[in-house]
């Protein structure tokens, strides 16, 4: 018999801090369900780290992946096609819409990241411009945890402790519309100077030097479903048409249908990015899958002049992989799930407002879709934050699963960016799961303004 070593395997054991509670096992999953070993029943407030878009239990997609997995789970993308990568290849590109010709998939967001980086620099280089390396991206930010995504991701604790081992990229900062630094006081006035700084950085470090410019169009956890407004996003498409590099958006948690359309991106057609980063949604946890969305002008430029893409893992579109995204894609179209999105999103949205009305520490309530987030801080008129020791958003999230909400929550480093907690059901939610949700937040929170004296 394998085992016996009951502690080796433990999440518990190896990433979370000593004196953690001990985690719940979770049995099975069943819509926007999950049933613990202790016979809880937990509403999945934030389809976990935002991706169980389709919910859990789907037979079509399970039929999917045991028929794929019964002709063969895996042939190497080096020695064969198959109909599999064929088939979501087609499907994900028309879902994105014209100019989105070639997909190559990968195991998950941070692994997309890494490919595109690597894509934008065959690219550069095919076409030669061999000087070119730099990726602007966005203080704060999230685009992963590997050491490239993290180069370009804005996170200060994270580069402390990396720094070292990476190339350093040039950051400009995020144009949040909640709390502006001074001596801003709009939300317009803020992105504007956001875009000034922007240009300012192309120039400074020299357009011939830049490889592209890659943002979250709706944030995830590094800006609690930050959206950035219309002008701001004009403006970036404007800039990166004037110095001539490429627009990526990263929709590793916007696409495949979480803010109501497939992209994000679909929110700001005179924003069209040229290049969109995808995972989590695309496969709704059912298997680890990532995915890069390019054009044929970048993607043929390296095939004609390079000999193809350098650049690929062991799991790279394996046939598994393609047949469960895909049809985790037909049941986004055809059980109508972006349509509910929207209508959820707006349901939602009313919701959130609500509470914050009703309570003190809400400060902020913002996102797109079924991607939202509620900002907690101290006091709601000044927007002053509360001190990190006080754990309050992870106090208020406690007491919403003890009511049955599993929600998400994040302090950005060290609380320098202010802390939230992510509210993105999957998107199957129903209105009286919405109104549950709103119910939990608002006494979860309420309890712990009673608790702080407020
Ligand atoms: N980009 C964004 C915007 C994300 O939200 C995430 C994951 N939270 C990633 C990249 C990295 O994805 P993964 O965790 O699948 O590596």
């Amino acid at each position: 018999m394998i085992g016996g070593n009951t502690q080796g395997g433990s999440i518990h054991e190896f990433y979370l801090p000593k004196n953690t509670p001990r985690l719940p096992t979770v049995t099975h999953g069943e819509g926007i369900y999950l049933y613990t070993s202790d016979g809880r029943k937990l509403l999945d407030g934030s389809s976990g780290p935002i991706a169980i878009n389709v919910g859990y239990g789907n037979n079509r997609i399970i039929s999917a992946l045991h028929d794929q997995a019964a002709k063969t789970p895996f042939a190497s993308y080096r020695s064969f096609e198959t109909s599999a990568n064929v088939e979501l290849s087609d499907k994900l590109c028309s879902l994105c819409g014209p100019g989105y010709d070639r997909a190559f998939f990968v195991s998950g967001g941070s692994e997309a990241i890494e490919c595109c980086i690597k894509l934008l620099r065959n690219w550069a280089v095919a076409k030669g411009e061999p000087k070119r390396w730099k990726i602007i991206s966005r203080m704060p930010s999230y685009h992963g945890s590997t050491l490239g995504a993290l180069s370009i991701t804005g996170d200060p604790v994270a580069h402390e402790m990396y720094g070292p081992m990476m190339a350093s990229q040039p950051k400009v900062p995020t144009p949040f519309t909640y709390r502006i630094p001074s001596p801003f006081t709009t939300p317009a006035e803020y992105s504007a100077e956001c875009l000034r700084q922007l240009e300012a950085t192309i120039v400074s470090e020299g357009p011939e030097t830049i490889l592209g410019f890659i943002m979250e169009p709706v944030g995830g956890l590094a800006t609690g479903a930050l959206v950035a407004p219309d002008a701001y996003c004009k403006g970036v498409r404007e800039l990166c048409y004037k110095y001539k590099i490429i627009l990526v958006f990263d929709e590793v948690m916007t696409g495949a249908g979480r803010t109501g359309k497939f992209l994000a991106a679909h929110w700001w057609p005179d924003a069209k990015p040229d290049v969109v980063v995808m995972a989590k949604g695309l496969s709704s946890g059912y298997i680890p899958l990532g995915a890069v969305v390019a054009p044929n002008w970048i993607v043929q430029t390296i095939t004609d002049k390079m000999g193809g893409f350098n650049h690929g893992h062991t799991y790279t579109s394996t046939p598994l992989q393609c047949a469960v995204a895909s049809a985790c894609l037909d049941v986004l179209i055809d059980d109508g799930l972006m349509e509910n999105c929207c209508r959820m999103g707006d349901e939602l949205l009313s919701t959130l407002l609500a509470v914050q009305s009703r309570t003190k520490t809400v400060g902020d309530v913002r996102g797109k879709g079924l991607l939202m987030a509620v900002e907690i801080v101290k006091d709601s008129d000044t927007k002053e934050m509360w001190d990190m020791g006080v754990r309050a958003a992870y106090r208020i999230a406690t007491k919403a699963e003890a009511r049955g909400v599993v929600l998400y929550v994040r302090v950005t480093a060290n609380g320098a960016f202010g802390q939230w907690i992510m509210v993105a059901p999957p998107l199957i939610v129903t209105k009286s799961e919405i109104e549950f949700i709103g119910n939990v937040i608002e006494e979860s929170v309420k309890e712990f303004e009673l608790e702080m004296g407020l």
